[in-house]
């Protein structure tokens, strides 16, 4: 579906999508969340997270910000929240096309088609969550490509993406990655140009890729625990934007995945547990 496509869904806050659903929160809507709460990101990612990658659940597989009044950080919701019941998939071309996922189980929504996706995602504030997403996810592109330049003389790596790849298949959360903890990893950033990292959400988020820029530019190939940084952002960084990790990381040693695969793989939605 495109942005133009007759849709429109009323919802009866019944609370069922907030369920048996993996949230994925990349470092902007961590910031946004944390900021809500009063926490820094690295309280924020070590008390609401699995692994920084998605919002923690309750036993009963309720997402923790579940109040009896709805939402408890409505305002601050993540990007897959304000799309629901849709789903977005992005291209490596950038080319972005949207999905109707089905209704949850006895959810009492109602499907329309009142207005078009467009409304639906001006309606739902969306549009600076896709902003952040697509700039997180061109980021993402250049370290895994980093990560593929890498892969031929580096074996640890590749051995370290293959673990990885096979928690993701078992259903089991990547490894946090310290590089993704905003006020930790932007901070000290800052600090050492002397700086001070912005509290707005934006801001701060646009400091922290520029520091990940930094930190991939300054790379030297030798470093000392340069496998395991890279593999654990790689993995953490593309789940929590909704790439199909293991997917990419699939015989990454001895054949990288061709357009096609990475087309399949860069996608942005709500996953269901
Ligand atoms: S963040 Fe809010 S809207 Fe999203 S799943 Fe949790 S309770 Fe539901």
């Amino acid at each position: 579906m495109s942005r133009q496509i007759p849709f429109s869904y009323h919802c009866s806050r019944c609370g069922r999508c907030c369920a048996d659903m993996r949230i994925q929160v990349n470092p902007y809507e961590v910031c946004r969340l944390a900021r809500r709460l009063g926490l820094t990101t690295t309280h924020f990612l070590a008390r609401h997270t699995v692994s920084g990658v998605h919002l923690a659940t309750r036993p009963d597989r309720v997402c923790g910000f579940l109040s009896s009044a709805g939402c408890a950080v409505h305002p601050d919701r993540p990007l897959v929240c304000r799309l629901y019941p849709l789903a977005r998939h992005v291209t490596t071309s950038g080319r972005e096309r949207f999905a109707c996922l089905l209704p949850r189980p006895g959810s009492p929504g109602e499907f329309g088609t009142a207005g078009s996706v467009e409304d639906y995602l001006a309606a739902n504030g969306a549009e600076p969550f896709l902003a952040e997403a697509d700039a997180w996810l061109a980021l993402f592109g250049r370290v895994h490509s980093l990560f593929q330049a890498l892969l031929a003389d580096h074996s640890l790596l590749a051995a370290l993406a293959s673990d990885i790849r096979l928690e993701l298949l078992q259903d089991r959360p990547p490894p946090a990655s310290p590089l993704l903890d905003t006020d930790r990893f932007a901070g000290e950033h800052c600090a050492a140009l002397g700086r001070v990292l912005p509290a707005d959400p934006a801001e701060k988020s646009l400091v922290h890729r520029q520091a990940l820029e930094h930190w991939l530019h300054g790379l030297h190939p030798q470093r000392e625990g340069l496998d395991e940084s890279l593999a654990r952002l790689v993995g953490a960084l593309g789940v929590c934007l909704g790439v199909n990790v293991a997917a990419l990381l699939q015989d990454a040693a001895e054949t990288p995945p061709g357009a096609s695969e990475r087309d399949e793989a860069l996608r942005l939605g709500a996953e269901f547990l």
